[in-house]
């Protein structure tokens, strides 16, 4: 008899400006019964256009801490000054109901994820070369200078943690669709293993 599809827990990571936070939306979209997209609490201001509830969970740095304490967070980091965080109540609901779920956040947090969840895949998103992410990180225009700099070194470190992931995927420019049919490939992958 084949068993039910069991879900699996995937991390998408990739510097400011790798295109990750556009690519991993398109997944829930194009594959609305599978896949689901964690929705983060965040303690940064809300970006123009940017709602509460969609692209984070925005909130104050108090109730942040007081979820880290009664364990209503499975993984955190401070980002810029901000906190961001994976609600454990996310993953409960989109895993609970029968669909795997992708946690698009920093190599910090994919770290304490891999501890917790051994059997979680990682796949880390890079843009083509350095170039090209500066250009992406100011034509956003919706980070100050010295925001843009502080992102810019930080992903220089952040590229160091890739060879911790299962799996790297380069987007780039104006290829965001195939990168995120890319990624379905490695979920469909991840799901064909024998073991
Ligand atoms: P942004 O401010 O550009 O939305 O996000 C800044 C960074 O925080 C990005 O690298 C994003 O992937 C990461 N991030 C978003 N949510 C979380 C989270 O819940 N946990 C961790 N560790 N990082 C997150």
């Amino acid at each position: 008899m084949i068993s039910p599809i069991k879900p699996i827990l995937f991390v998408v990571s990739g510097p400011a400006g790798s295109g990750k936070g556009t690519v991993t939306k398109m997944l829930p979209k194009s594959y609305p019964d599978t896949i689901g997209l964690s929705v983060s609490y965040t303690t940064r201001t809300p970006r123009d256009g940017e709602t509460h509830g969609v692209e984070y969970s925005f909130t104050d740095r108090k109730s942040f801490l007081e979820m880290v304490r009664n364990g209503e967070i499975v993984e955190h980091t401070t980002y810029n000054g901000n906190l961001y965080g994976t609600p454990r109540a996310e993953i409960e609901r989109i895993m609970g109901g029968g669909k795997d779920i992708v946690l698009e956040i920093e190599v910090d947090g994919a770290t304490q994820i891999r501890k917790d969840f051994p059997e979680a895949v990682c796949i880390m998103m890079i843009p083509p070369d350095a170039k090209t992410l500066e250009s992406r990180l100011r034509g956003r225009n919706s980070e100050c200078e010295s925001d843009i700099l502080l992102r810019l070194e930080r992903a220089k470190e952040e590229l160091l943690f890739s060879p911790n992931y299962d799996y790297l995927v380069i987007n780039y420019d104006g290829m965001e669709t195939e990168c995120s049919k890319q990624i379905k490939s490695i979920i469909d992958a991840e799901h064909s293993k024998m073991s």
